[in-house]
């Protein structure tokens, strides 16, 4: 069974001139472990799309199932990053990443919180910028860091929202290769929303292509792994 498995779904947004359809007939399937990316154009409904993953809004028609349950609420076992990353301030780059762990408690002890948050910044390159704050990094480099905060809990599925949109192209390409080393090392199953269809097929192994308004699933291309 698919690990994401979203059938027939529909949705509109309730407007204060009426309903706004903006999905209808969506299907996507996600076997576990797999990457797909989902581009269309602006306002086609991608980041709705996340949401009802998430379980932030339900669909109006259709069903959302995450490993076998259907979504109803949110789940922290949904780890999400964004376009631009919201790191807190007063907090070194570690605290940043620990965050997760003091709003959704996890059976890890503090050391081990704290040596897997490590790792993950050891990974993405940032060992020796855990005491930095936010300000003091790069964007490319406050991404890194808002990637390892998505992964703490290492969450079944992680959700990537147009996250290197606002990168310069060298920056972009630098977050590609890592997000290769990361998905080599991290078990999720992702979903990369993007309007790049370079990224979307240097990085996942299907993409689903949204269109029309309301927005359907257009078209899926499944691309080779090991290619
Ligand atoms: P995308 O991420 O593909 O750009 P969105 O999912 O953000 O698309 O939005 C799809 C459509 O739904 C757009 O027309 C947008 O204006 C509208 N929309 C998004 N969020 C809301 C909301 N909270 N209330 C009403 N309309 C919304
Ligand atoms: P994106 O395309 O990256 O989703 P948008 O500019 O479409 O960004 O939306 C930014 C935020 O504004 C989202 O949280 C979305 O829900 C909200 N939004 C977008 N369109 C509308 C709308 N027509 N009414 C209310 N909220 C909206």
């Amino acid at each position: 069974t698919p690990l994401i498995d979203i059938k027939g779904v529909r949705y509109a947004y309730d407007t204060a001139t009426g309903k706004l359809p903006v999905l209808e007939r969506l299907d996507i399937s996600v076997s576990q472990g797999g990457f797909v990316a989902v581009v269309g154009p602006s306002g086609c409904g991608k980041s709705t799309l996340t949401r009802l993953i998430s379980g932030l809004i339900r669909p109006d028609e259709g069903e959302v199932w995450l490993h076998g349950e259907q979504v109803t609420s949110p789940k922290p076992t949904v780890g999400m990053a964004f376009q631009n990353p919201v790191l807190l301030e007063w907090r070194s780059i570690l605290k940043n990443v620990l965050l997760p762990l003091e709003i959704v408690p996890t059976k890890l002890s503090r050391t081990d919180q704290e040596a897997r948050a490590r790792d993950l910044l050891a990974l993405v390159g940032l060992d020796g910028f855990e005491d930095k704050r936010p300000s003091e990094l790069s964007g490319g480099m406050r991404q890194r860091a808002s990637l390892c905060r998505a992964l703490i809990h290492q969450p079944e599925v992680l959700i990537l929202d147009e996250p290197f949109g606002a990168l310069d192209a060298f920056t972009r390409e630098d977050l590609w290769q890592i997000m290769h080393r990361i998905k080599a090392k991290e078990p999720f199953t992702g979903v990369l929303i993007t309007h790049d269809l370079r990224e979307a097929i240097y990085l996942a192994d299907q993409v689903v292509v949204l269109s029309g308004r309301p927005a359907r699933t257009q078209y899926v291309m499944d691309l080779d792994p090991n290619r």
